[in-house]
């Protein structure tokens, strides 16, 4: 096995990567991938809130994969991995739900405002009650990631609290029982949390204010000419840039940031027209998004490529996640059929 440290980091496969996937995590597993073993999780265990509708969980399964091998992924040095073709997370979620009190899942705040969420009903989940996987997906999420035994976690800034919850979770562990888990750090990309085109905090699947990698050319200029760009304003007053989201998103994109430096400081002085802007972020994400097409396209000509990098690198965690479970269950003393073994024999000595 590879001496390299771990990497554990995933998706739910609800659908089509976005911008904010790319600038927040993705951006950070593609620069990582050689330098770490990378454990790359497809998260269908936690989708509870698509439980209705598991075609789209299964086409989104095949979604995730192909933007992972769009952005540059590469599934000989990485794993793509199934969650549930690893059947031991839901084990190790059910060991360690034991030790974790339920107080410090109350007091996560990217859950509470998750359950939240949910409680006050968007167009997906009005007049659903939440259902007890939700409480239990950050023990999940725990469980991921211990169970490569990880020393990074490269994710959005919203993952962090369930990345504390892990380090406690290794601590409380490690002390209890035996030294097993390093305590894995998290790394935040360098957008830590992309707003969407509606000028909502987020850009989010579930709100639909997203651009997704593989939208074409002529989608992603429909979206740009249709972006909130901060409040009504007149081509020749001055505005805010940190309120204006075409601004935002030139910052996190466009590779010349001195002419974006520059256009900021016209724009915040004397004005500029909307569509000067937004032509140049079209332009910009255009030539982000160009060759992550192509490369999509090549695999998608050629869909048992995909299918193989699933499926070996399902294979190649389930080596490790086994290796993992061994130490768990001698250090939780939870291996039965060899202490009574022990137990039958004394008497004969
Ligand atoms: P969405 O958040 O779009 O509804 P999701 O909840 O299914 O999708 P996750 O699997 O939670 O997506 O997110 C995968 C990774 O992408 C996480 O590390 C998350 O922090 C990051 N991420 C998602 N959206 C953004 C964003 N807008 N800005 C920065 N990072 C993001
Ligand atoms: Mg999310």
């Amino acid at each position: 096995m590879s001496d390299r440290k771990r990497i554990l980091t995933g998706i739910r496969p609800t659908g089509a990567l976005h911008l904010g996937h790319y600038a927040g995590a993705l951006e950070n597993w593609v620069r990582l991938q050689d330098q770490y073993d990378c454990y790359f999780l497809i998260a269908d265990y936690q989708v509870s809130d698509y439980a209705d509708d598991i075609a789209r969980v299964r086409e989104g399964v095949w979604e995730v994969a192909l933007d992972f091998l769009a952005v540059g992924l590469d599934p000989e040095n990485g794993s793509f991995v199934i969650e549930s073709l690893v059947p031991e997370h839901a084990e190790l979620t059910t060991w360690l739900s034991w030790f974790l009190p339920l107080g410090m899942l109350e007091r996560n705040p990217t859950l509470k405002a998750e359950m939240e969420q949910i409680e006050a009903g968007d167009e997906r989940s009005a007049g659903r009650s939440v259902p007890v996987a939700f409480y239990n997906y950050p023990v999940m999420q725990v469980a991921n990631i211990l169970m490569p035994r990880a020393h990074l976690v490269p994710v959005g800034e919203d993952q962090l609290p369930h990345i504390e919850l892990t380090r406690e979770t290794a601590r409380r562990f490690n002390r209890q029982f035996k030294e097993v888990f390093p305590e894995p750090e998290g790394l935040v990309g360098r957008v830590p949390r992309l707003v969407g085109t509606d000028g909502n905090a987020k850009m989010s699947k579930s709100r639909g204010n997203t651009i997704d990698l593989k939208d074409d050319a002529e989608t992603v200029a429909r979206k740009v000419k249709s972006m909130y760009a901060g409040p009504p304003r007149g081509a020749s007053e001055p505005g805010i840039a940190a309120e204006n989201p075409v601004f935002l998103y030139l910052e996190a994109f466009d590779p010349d940031q001195a002419e974006v430096a520059s256009l900021r400081e016209q724009y915040e002085r004397s004005g500029l027209p909307n569509k000067v802007l937004k032509d140049r972020l079209t332009a910009v994400l255009e030539t982000l998004l160009a060759p992550f097409r192509d490369r999509r396209a090549r695999y998608e000509a050629n869909m048992n490529l995909v299918r193989d990098a699933l499926e070996h690198g399902s294979r190649r965690e389930r080596i490790l996640a086994q290796e993992t479970m061994a130490l768990v269950r001698e250090a939780l003393d939870l291996d039965y059929l060899a202490k009574h073994g022990d137990v039958v024999r004394e008497p004969a000595k």
